[in-house]
């Protein structure tokens, strides 16, 4: 396209809140096949809301809350921000010898106990438990498996017309990237209208979904808004950050940065894209 109409085109998606950091990435967001999407809180709502709290025999719903928010402060994930949000100001404790695995969860010491939140698989994996079929972060304590609590992950209002609307566009293919689990992830597809679902993975399996779109179905454009989904963003032909802050944790690493709190600003990107690239033919 000439240089003026990228110009233009750019112009037009700053007035819509879309920042496009480069004329290739404008040029490939237009042509784009495959659409692929974090889950939690980029379909669904970039606030998830506590369910139930389930402590083991030996544990109370009070301990493990709060040593399990305690240790959230210090995390940027979407569930940590929602545990600290939902947890009484004067049980959160200090921290020490803090520890974030990306995907997995957190470890630190709280008023001197070993704790561990997180994934099952990282907080207690040879405890035997079974995974809750929902939205759940797990809690340890000196090794021990303390319990679980649940959240309530709602779809974005916005989601499924977007989805639609990302068809009628040109999109061959919808997929969600997701490390929560199959059941959350398949129930959330549905209502969504993403047609390939993959749940359960870690960031760099999310790499490997991403590399492994066919030549007939590129580009690929990855979607997503935490810390964790900065190296599919960057493994996609267009990475987007999506987060009301602006500057979200996955901004950096991304092509396109959506500053407001709202998935559909993806379907304007595309059809300004696409408006750019038939002007300047
Ligand atoms: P999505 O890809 O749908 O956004 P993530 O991969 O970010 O989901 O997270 C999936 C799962 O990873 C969560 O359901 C949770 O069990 C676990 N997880 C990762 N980081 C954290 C954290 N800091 N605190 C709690 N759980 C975490
Ligand atoms: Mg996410």
């Amino acid at each position: 396209a000439a240089p003026v109409a990228m110009v233009a085109g750019m112009s037009s998606m700053s007035k819509h809140h879309v920042i496009v950091k480069s004329g290739p990435t404008l040029e490939q967001l237009g042509r784009a096949k495959t659409f692929a999407f974090d889950k939690t809180g980029t379909l669904t709502q970039n606030q998830l809301v506590i369910q139930e709290v389930i402590p083991e025999a030996g544990f109370t719903k009070e301990e493990i809350q709060s040593d399990a928010a305690s240790l959230e402060t210090q995390s940027g994930h979407i569930i940590a921000s929602s545990l600290v949000k939902g947890t009484p100001k004067d049980w959160i404790k200090p921290v020490n010898d803090l520890q974030e695995s990306t995907g997995n969860g957190v470890s630190g010491t709280v008023n001197g106990k070993l704790v561990k939140v997180g994934k099952l698989a990282y907080v207690a994996p040879d405890s035997g438990v079974k995974k809750a079929p929902t939205t759940a972060v797990y809690v340890s304590v000196d090794g021990k498996y303390a319990g679980h609590i649940t959240f309530k992950d709602q779809l974005r209002p916005e989601t499924p017309a977007t989805l639609a609307r990302l068809r009628r566009q040109g999109a061959k293919h919808i997929m969600m990237l997701t490390g929560d689990n199959q059941d959350v992830a398949n129930a959330i597809a549905e209502a969504a209208g993403v047609d390939d679902v993959r749940a359960g993975l870690l960031p760099a399996e999310k790499i490997e979904a991403i590399k492994g779109v066919s030549e007939d179905n590129r580009p690929v454009v990855m979607t997503g808004d935490g810390i964790n989904d900065a190296p599919s963003l960057t493994a996609a032909d267009v990475g987007i950050a999506m987060g009301a802050k602006g500057a979200t944790a996955a901004s950096e690493s991304a092509d396109v940065v959506i500053m407001t709190d709202d998935i559909s600003k993806i379907n304007d990107a595309v059809a300004i894209s696409k408006h750019t690239m038939k002007v300047a033919e």
